[in-house]
């Protein structure tokens, strides 16, 4: 995929490998992110370094989009973005850069320096031609350069400490988009979550952005970005992206680094590639391959064009997706985070004859410089997880794509049994709308029974109401909402199903824990039937509606703080696990596992 991004789009990638496991025990977490954390920062910061301006019309003074920058002496051009602005990513060192756009005399300015730290600005002016065709001759200016003032930040006080993360755990997806939409609604000025579109298993594929100007390409404003768990059982980078939101959230306005970073840069952050591959790994796995490819069980990282062998595998929804960012955004610099042993890798993967081997791309010393300064900055630590022979972080090229290619190898077979017989959930876009209006439904309700009139509905598009949850997914959800909302929730089980599962029950209360018989109870079950699931669905939307509106929507807050709110989403999960979507009219699920219609069994 490195290769892609460098190929094909205007962007630098590299490939690290982070952690020696690639499904390290939870306890590890935190030093994963104390190891990485100074390198995380700073290779976002590398995408300032180089030569930057702008390439526009000398007489009306508008920028050129698509003209070509050109360095003498690197067979690798770079394309202006939509202002007209362009990042050339180069070492320090002296260059001549030339600029061409169809229907303009190409412009070229020699000897211009680039020095250690912020880019040098340099921009072109171009003058229109007659005709639209290049003339042979080139226009030459010297000048030796101007170089950019830096950014000095903010007074940094020595006692100045950044906020460190508190939330290590491994994040299951309901989880994860827990974490994701309580980011975004809690740093709204910084922040925009949005999705690339949805994997094979219609979960979505989230990417944060973190900018002080979100959703907007600002105009001289390089842009950046992370992908972590291509491979899904690869995890460590999926917990590092989710730190590193809430490391820049919580540090932006009071840390000069965080906030200089996020005021240059526009970052955005994709914690999971390939969300359907990590539901089905397994916490502690080191080096096998399950959950590794995507649910059709491809290779997402095999799936991207190459430049030198056609792939003929189908081209997955997850690639597709990715493939379109990468092209509607002008991303200059990326790293996608992988696992399984420390190496940082970048292009390219493969020569002319598709061999992996030492193969250099024309920016070789810029990708080395890249990845140096990554493997520089990873804390030395004594952790006894850590392999002392692979600690060190070694740069190479060659060779990871070898290992890769082995691990598949050796291990197709008992891959391809482990996968087989695993019907594949259909699409659940028609849930959507219907359980949004019977959920705007329900709160009003809620509203009028408490006498809250005018209740406004701020946020429910953003709520999970697109795909099912199955048994684990519902648990996961709840435990990620008592996770992230900790203050206002409380789980338990009422007990266990015929067939062991657990009957949760979440209390939503501003003291979860304390009983305050003064207050009013309001219980709301659902799944009684395991065959009509929408009840099921609305309750945990509405249990995180209320969750992410504490303290910010008046409403909820006096309903949180007066009202003790039970949820009982599913109070037969073992016939919800048995019933079958878009199954309008089965009984399939109806009764519990004994056959029993729980309706007609109370006493
Ligand atoms: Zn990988």
């Amino acid at each position: 995929m490195q290769d892609y991004n460098y190929v094909w789009a205007n962007c630098f990638e590299i490939t690290l490998e982070l952690s020696c496991c690639k499904y390290p025990p939870a306890s590890q977490l935190r030093q994963e992110w104390e190891n990485n954390r100074e390198s995380l920062i700073t290779l976002i910061e590398k995408v300032h370094i180089g030569i930057k301006g702008f390439v526009k019309d000398s007489v009306t003074g508008a920028g050129l989009e698509n003209a070509t920058i050109s360095v003498a002496g690197i067979n690798h051009n770079i394309t202006t973005g939509r202002f007209g602005d362009f990042h050339r990513l180069l070492i320090p060192g002296i260059y001549n850069l030339t600029a061409v756009s169809t229907g303009y005399a190409p412009l070229t300015i020699n000897n211009i320096m680039v020095k250690e730290g912020p880019a040098t600005e340099t921009d072109f002016s171009l003058r229109p031609t007659v005709t639209s065709v290049i003339p042979d001759s080139t226009e030459t200016v010297s000048t030796p350069g101007t170089v950019a003032i830096p950014n000095i930040p903010p007074g940094t006080s020595s006692s100045h400490q950044p906020i460190q993360p508190k939330d290590f755990h491994h994040h299951h997806f309901p989880d994860m988009e827990i974490f994701l939409r309580r980011f975004a609604n809690e740093y709204p000025n910084i922040t925009r979550l949005y999705s690339l579109g949805k994997s094979v298993e219609s979960r979505e594929l989230y990417v944060m952005e973190i900018s002080d100007n979100p959703g907007v390409h600002e105009p001289g404003e390089p842009e950046f970005k992370y992908i972590g768990n291509m491979h899904g059982n690869e995890v460590v980078g999926r917990e590092l992206l989710l730190n590193l939101i809430e490391y820049l959230c919580k540090n932006f306005g009071t840390d000069p680094e965080v906030t200089d970073l996020v005021r240059s840069t526009r970052i955005h952050l994709m914690p999971s590639m390939n969300p359907d591959g990590y539901e089905k790994s397994q916490e502690g796995d080191s080096i096998s391959v399950v959950g590794r490819n995507n649910s059709n069980n491809f290779d997402l990282n095999r799936n991207f064009p190459d430049q030198f062998v056609p792939i003929t595998d189908p081209t997955q929804p997850e690639t597709i997706a990715v493939m379109s960012w990468v092209k509607a955004y002008p991303f200059v610099l990326s790293a996608n985070l992988h696992g399984g042993s420390l190496v940082v890798n970048y292009p390219f993967d493969d020569n002319e004859q598709g061999v992996a081997t030492y193969s250099k791309s024309p920016d070789d010393a810029v990708f080395q410089q890249i990845a140096l300064s990554y493997s520089k900055n990873i804390r030395e630590t004594s952790t006894s997880g850590y392999n002392p022979v692979t600690k060190n972080v070694t740069v190479r090229s060659e060779g990871a794509i070898q290992v890769n290619f082995t691990l598949v190898r050796s291990s197709t077979d008992a891959n391809n049994e482990s996968e087989k017989g695993k019907g594949e959930s259909a699409s659940t876009d028609d849930a959507s709308d219907p359980t949004t209006k019977e959920f705007e439904a329900l709160i009003k309700h809620l509203s009028a029974e408490n006498g809250l009139e005018g209740f406004m509905l701020s946020s429910s598009s953003d709520l999970a109401l697109y795909r099912y949850h199955s048994y684990k997914d519902l648990s996961e959800f709840l435990r990620g909402l008592v996770m992230n909302y900790p203050h206002i929730t409380n789980l338990t089980t009422l007990g266990q199903s015929a067939e062991y599962r657990h009957i949760w029950s979440l209390e939503i209360s501003n003291k979860p824990n304390i009983s305050e018989p003064e207050e009013p109870k309001i219980r709301f079950v659902a799944g009684i039937h395991g065959n009509a699931p929408v009840g099921t669905e609305l309750l945990l939307a509405l249990a995180e509606f209320l969750c992410l509106n504490y303290k910010k929507n008046p409403v909820v807050t006096q309903l949180v703080d007066r009202t003790r709110i039970v949820i009982v989403p599913s109070l037969n999960p073992d016939g919800r696990e048995r019933a079958q979507e878009k199954e309008c009219t089965s009984k399939t699920g109806q009764t519990n596992a004994r056959g029993k219609d729980l309706d007609t069994d109370f006493t």
